[in-house]
């Protein structure tokens, strides 16, 4: 009788994680689909981005130098040379509490934040 019962949990244990491994692999699978729809949205930018910076370089006379020059400065304007640009915490002009970039309004207190970007972070 022992052994039927063991035999039963091993079952439902090897049941479980058959479940679970299932799961993943349709998580995985999402997961994929996301990975290739951002790569398509990256794809898409840099090829505006590559048809903007044209007619600008074109039509204002300025050099790929001139590009590259600017994007240094930008990414070092957060202190650290990565490719990156950063944005740190932002303070509250109504409380003058500090919140992270990523809240469009004051934690503290509500009131939204001013002079936000046409580049959201
Ligand atoms: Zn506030």
């Amino acid at each position: 009788m022992l052994g039927l019962l063991w035999e039963w949990h091993q079952h439902e244990r090897i049941n479980d994680a058959n479940r679970k491994a299932s799961d993943l692999n349709a998580s995985i699978r999402d997961r994929s689909s996301d990975v290739e729809r951002l790569q398509q949205r990256v794809d898409a930018l840099v090829l505006a981005n590559l048809a903007m910076w044209t007619i600008l370089r074109d039509k204002l006379n300025v050099t790929d130098a001139d590009l590259e020059r600017r994007v240094q400065e930008i990414d070092l304007s957060d202190g650290e040379l990565d490719g990156k640009v950063r944005v740190g915490p932002w303070n509250c002009t109504a409380c003058k509490r500090p919140n992270a970039p990523r809240h469009a309004k004051c934690l503290y207190c509500g009131i939204e934040r001013a002079g936000t970007s046409v580049f959201p972070v």
